[in-house]
């Protein structure tokens, strides 16, 4: 069991210290949590706010890709009471406010839930294991892959998924975008500061982006577009080389040079924690009913591992409120009945998909 909070997620000088004087006045960490929170994104941070404010003194524990997908996106402009916010400030943002309230993060990876309980255990990554009387799963979703010849080889060679992260190596070179959706185009137009020219191939005709963005990228010199198109194989010894791509409607294959391919042709959701022990949709998301509660009592869900439909930071922020809320009625529930209980208010789960 951890004591004190030295896990604290990283900030510089003075912050620093004054985590540490706090993380020392908090003490060491329950001998069962009440709630661990799985993930590090709007609906895990959400979450870890409401069940902090509600005195419950969450841990989070943040996964390989701390601040999850927001934090690899610059502008986002519909997150309400924003403007225009930095996807990494927005999701920061969201930790600062949890931890003022006494939620308390794990730099760390679940390895493993066991479902029997309360208390379920949690084992992660670096050896650690904690007991919980409830478990809110955050754990978002990851870029689909292509699945093309290459991709695998050429990944950080020239193949990407973040252009926040690897934009800024394409000054002036060719690119290419994989995809006709927002984070397609959002991205495109980010890639357009530093790149020559971007090309987005497309599978379809017609974009699936909002038409804001579709019109921001319409206006844009250095995009263009290349319809009704599939990438076949991404070629290249070290680096990116040339794409070979189909056009679906003349059937015509042929290469063409490229320096980059950013691929945004939608997500998959992290189940691999939950497969097997808790009941998923055909796609693999976590089945949840309106009080996201999973097929398991006292285990909740909350954003993109159960929403396959809005799939935005507000809604995910959201859907982890509604789950922190749900959890902190569990928890007294459970209170009220010998620990560890039987069946209660929250035992009873119908599930919706
Ligand atoms: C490029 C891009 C641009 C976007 N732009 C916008 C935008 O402008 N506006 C908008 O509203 N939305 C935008 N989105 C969508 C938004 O980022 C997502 O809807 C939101 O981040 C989902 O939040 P989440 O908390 O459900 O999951 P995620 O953000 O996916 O976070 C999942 C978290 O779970 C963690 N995790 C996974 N497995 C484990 C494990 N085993 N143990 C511990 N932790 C684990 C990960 O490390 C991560 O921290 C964008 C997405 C992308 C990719």
């Amino acid at each position: 069991m951890l004591d004190g909070l030295s896990f604290n997620l990283g900030s510089a000088g003075g912050e620093e210290a004054v985590e540490e004087t706090q993380a020392a006045e908090r003490g060491p960490r329950p001998e069962i949590e009440n709630v661990i929170i799985v993930g590090s994104g709007p609906a895990g941070w959400s979450a870890a706010i409401y069940t902090a404010r509600a005195d419950l003194r969450p841990l989070l524990i943040t996964g390989n890709d701390v601040g999850g997908q927001i934090a690899l996106t610059t502008e986002v402009e519909n997150f309400p009471g924003f403007d225009s916010i930095q996807g990494p400030e927005l999701v920061e943002r969201m930790q600062r406010q949890a931890e003022r309230f006494g939620a308390e993060a794990l730099i760390d990876y679940v390895t493993e839930i066991d479902m029997a309980g309360p208390p379920f255990t949690v084992r992660t990554a670096g050896g650690l294991e904690f007991k919980a009387k409830s478990v809110i799963a955050a754990t978002g979703a990851s870029p689909r892959r292509l699945g093309v010849p290459g991709e695998e080889l050429l990944t950080g060679r020239g193949v990407s998924y973040c252009a926040t992260c690897d934009g800024f190596f394409f000054r002036n070179k060719d690119i290419m975008v994989i995809g006709g959706g927002d984070s397609a185009l959002q991205e495109a137009l980010f890639l357009t500061k530093f790149a020559a020219r971007v090309r987005i191939v497309h599978r379809r005709d017609q974009l699936r982006a909002g038409v804001t963005l579709q019109r921001r990228a319409q206006a844009n010199p250095k995009i263009e577009f290349v319809w009704n198109t599939v990438v076949t194989s991404i070629n290249g010894q070290n680096k990116v080389e040339t794409v070979t791509l189909r056009d679906l409607v003349t059937g015509e294959t042929y290469d063409t040079p490229t320096d980059g391919v950013f691929v945004y042709i939608g997500h998959l959701p992290n189940n691999e924690l939950f497969l097997g022990k808790l009941a998923l949709d055909e796609d693999g998301h976590l089945i949840t009913d309106k009080l996201m509660r999973t097929s398991v009592p006292g285990i909740f869900a909350a954003g993109e591992i159960q929403d396959h439909r809005f799939k935005q930071a507000a809604t995910s922020a959201g859907q982890g409120v509604a789950a922190a809320m749900e959890a902190e009625k569990y928890l007294a529930d459970l209170e009220d009945r010998t620990y560890p209980g039987d069946e209660g208010t929250h035992a009873e789960v119908k599930l919706a998909a």
